[in-house]
């Protein structure tokens, strides 16, 4: 039976880490900043903001939070990133998706300086993932490079099939495992039997939003399973893509939900927006990400 991948316990020990970081910010008279911007009343977006928001926090960092109504135009949302960007107390800037469908999510991640693209959308930091060398990894697929690392494995050569290609998940995570060397395979919803992929993985990741959807027949003996699914079901509960109780039986490695790759996103983000106070102070240079290497695991 596998052994669990802990993100919970990570995320803690990560965060610990970060007061040192923001205590040298401090000393400075720089405290990190992240502005979330929030347009309109999703109440899923509502719950992920307000817990990036308490994460900061905890950690020391200063939060703005700026909700918009569902009726601002795109004009007023690029107008209030234009002055984020140019605010110095603001390190890290996020729109939280969806964005109204009145407003194109394209022109709003581009406005977003480059410098404090913390979500790392801005299609410069997406090509710099691509060429391998970005400066800030997005988030989920950041957490999920950390959480595989701390199982000990080296992804080079390894078959790593990722089942979900969207723009925020799918696709960079391939992107990093490519840029470790691993030979990967990217599934979707057109994809034809999926199985016959998934079969081959030594390292599955399944970002799909389907509850039920890798049962262990679908999965080879001894892969590392990481499931980033986050699935409200009818009776309340909260679960994954993967048929966690059995895939667990043929795993040796798997990530549970929740506990898994959730509480690692808004860790990976707090990650980012230190890393850009620091570049803004020069504690570190600013063309060091010739090779983002995950921060060293923790002890
Ligand atoms: P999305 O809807 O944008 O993309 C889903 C992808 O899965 C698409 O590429 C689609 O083609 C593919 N897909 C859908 N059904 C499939 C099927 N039956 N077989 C194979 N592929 C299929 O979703 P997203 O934003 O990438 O999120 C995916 C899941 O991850 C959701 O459950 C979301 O809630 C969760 N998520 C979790 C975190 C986290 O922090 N843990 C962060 C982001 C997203």
């Amino acid at each position: 039976t596998a052994r669990i991948i802990d993100g919970k316990a990570l995320s803690k020990t990560l965060r610990e880490g970060f007061k040192s970081r923001v205590s040298a910010l401090l000393a400075q008279g720089v405290q990190p900043g992240l502005a979330v911007i929030l347009v309109g009343e999703n109440p899923a977006s509502k719950v992920y903001v307000g817990n990036k928001v308490k994460a900061c926090e905890e950690v020391g960092l200063r939060s703005f939070h700026l909700g918009l109504a569902a009726d601002a135009t795109e004009a007023e949302v690029l107008a209030t990133i234009a002055r984020l960007n140019e605010d110095p107390l603001v390190h890290g800037i996020l729109v939280q998706l969806p964005l109204p469908p009145h407003i194109e999510p394209r022109h709003v991640l581009e406005a977003i300086s480059v410098n404090k693209d913390v979500d790392g959308f801005h299609l410069y930091n997406v090509g710099g993932l691509v060429v391998g060398n970005t400066i800030f990894p997005p988030c989920t697929p950041y957490g999920v490079q950390l959480l595989l690392d701390t199982t000990g494995t080296d992804v080079a050569g390894k078959n790593v099939v990722v089942v979900g290609a969207s723009n925020i998940v799918g696709k960079p995570m391939a992107l990093m495992l490519l840029q470790r060397e691993a030979t990967v395979t990217i599934c979707h919803a057109r994809t034809r039997d999926l199985a016959q992929h998934t079969i081959l993985a030594d390292i599955l990741i399944v970002a799909a939003g389907k509850p039920g959807l890798i049962v262990p027949q679908m999965v080879k003996q001894g892969a590392i399973v990481i499931d980033v699914g986050i699935n409200r079901l009818a009776d309340g509960r909260i679960v994954g893509d993967v048929d966690f109780a059995g895939v667990r039986d043929k795993a040796s490695w798997i990530t549970p939900v929740p506990g898994g790759v959730g509480p690692m996103t808004v860790t990976m983000l707090i990650e980012n927006t230190l890393r850009s106070a620091e570049r803004a102070r020069h504690l570190r240079a600013s063309d060091d990400y010739q090779d983002w290497e995950a921060p060293k695991r923790p002890p």
